[in-house]
């Protein structure tokens, strides 16, 4: 076993925390306060390849492996405060541009993937509903086959990216008594007519990301943009779900190191009661803990992209990633308020910022409690 990075995982994440401490360094207290999308940070993320980090050369991407392509999100993530832009991007790669590369045709790849891939276009997918949310076999939203097209009808909720983005997987079902075996999946472009991107929604953290509701009425789209067979979505739902909880939180890695940093330096610098209040055993533990948290994130993390860069099936392991990741970062971040005192509640300090964005990877890609059930299920429970 070789835990040694290469030299090209090494170069990565060393060019991606350069690129992000020179170009990724925004006023965030302002864009939070603002909550809309970073559009300049988008382009600017676009500019160093990002949007398709792991997209081949001949559709435009990066061609990177997973791992260096997790190396390059973990490097952003430490030098990039902005956490809502990172999740934004995680959300395009993972539930929009990989799902084209994985199940498209070539048609589909050829019309979706340059654009999507250089950031000239952005993604993302529309899962969930007002009805179903865990149980995403629940949802309503049906597909009617007419013809050469297909008209989808319906109501979507938490689209990251929706407001700003240009394709979309839409899920549907084209045969509500089918249960889970009606759900498929769709392509639909922002100009469709019959779709309606609502408002961005206003929410806790990640207010750098957008995240808006959408309506499908009577929307009417060519039958080539079904990504995947009839019947498939459930399938290609858990396929891309996989690659998501494994690898959306590759920048979250990178947070949680600054964050630790941060507090080693403040338990260096602040002395109460005539020494550094890294002294008192209280505080090295949280530092300890920290450390622990971030060192068994990144090894589960990288373990599961080497699986997935060997072609193995993991989906067991990409929910233990998504629970212990989201978890570790939570913590992380409210034990940084508590390190600094007072000083760690001020919007200013940005350390409370740093906790809501992290509690909503409690909830995205599924919550940790379905991410229990769910290795619940691969432990015969
Ligand atoms: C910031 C953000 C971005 C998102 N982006 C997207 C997106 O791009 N596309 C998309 O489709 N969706 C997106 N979502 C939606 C997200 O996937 C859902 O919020 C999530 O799956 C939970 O669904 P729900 O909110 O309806 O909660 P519910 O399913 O109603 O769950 C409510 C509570 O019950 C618990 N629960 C439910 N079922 C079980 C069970 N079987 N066992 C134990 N506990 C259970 C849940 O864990 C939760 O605590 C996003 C959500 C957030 C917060």
């Amino acid at each position: 076993m070789d835990f040694a990075w290469t030299p090209d995982e090494r170069r990565m994440k060393t060019a991606a925390v350069a690129f992000a401490r020179e170009r990724l360094v925004f006023d965030l207290v302002t864009l939070d306060a603002q909550g809309s999308f970073n559009q300049e940070g988008w382009k600017r993320l676009a500019s160093f390849g990002a949007a398709g980090f792991p997209i081949p050369r001949r559709y435009g991407g990066s061609e990177l492996s997973l791992s260096v392509t997790a190396q390059a999100l973990e490097g952003l993530g430490y030098a990039c405060a902005d956490n809502g832009l990172l999740f934004a991007l995680g959300a395009h790669l993972w539930a929009c541009t990989l799902p084209i590369l994985m199940f498209g045709t070539e048609a589909q790849k050829e019309r979706y993937l340059p654009g999507l891939a250089r950031g000239k276009l952005m993604g993302g997918h529309a899962m969930t509903e007002p009805e179903a949310g865990s149980d995403v076999a629940a949802l309503r939203t049906t597909a009617t086959r007419k013809g050469d097209t297909y008209v989808l009808q319906g109501r979507k909720a938490f689209v990251t990216n929706g407001p700003v983005a240009d394709v979309l997987v839409v899920f549907a079902t084209v045969d509500p008594s089918r249960g889970s075996e009606g759900l498929t999946a769709f392509l639909v472009e922002k100009r469709q007519p019959g779709l309606h991107l609502d408002r961005a929604v206003p929410k806790m953290g990640l207010r750098t990301a957008s995240v808006g509701e959408l309506r499908l009425e009577a929307c009417v789209i060519p039958a080539t943009n079904r990504l995947g067979e009839e019947g498939a979505g459930l399938t290609l739902f858990s396929q891309m779900m996989e690659y998501e909880r494994g690898l959306i939180l590759a920048p979250a890695l990178g947070a949680m190191e600054r964050t630790m940093e941060r507090c080693i330096r403040r338990a260096r610098e602040r002395q109460q009661f005539g020494k550094a209040i890294g002294g008192f055993q209280a505080i090295s533990h949280k530092l300890v803990e920290m450390k622990l948290r971030l060192e068994t994130a990144r090894g589960m993390l990288y373990r599961f992209a080497w699986l997935k860069q060997q072609g193995r099936s993991a989906m067991f392991e990409a929910s233990l990633v998504k629970l212990h990741v989201s978890e570790s970062w939570v913590q992380t971040s409210l034990d940084a308020v508590q390190l600094h005192g007072g000083l760690g509640y001020l919007t200013e300090t940005e350390l409370e910022r740093e906790v809501r964005d992290a509690l909503g990877s409690r909830l995205y890609s599924g919550t940790s409690e379905l991410q229990r059930e769910l290795v619940a299920r691969s432990m015969g429970l």
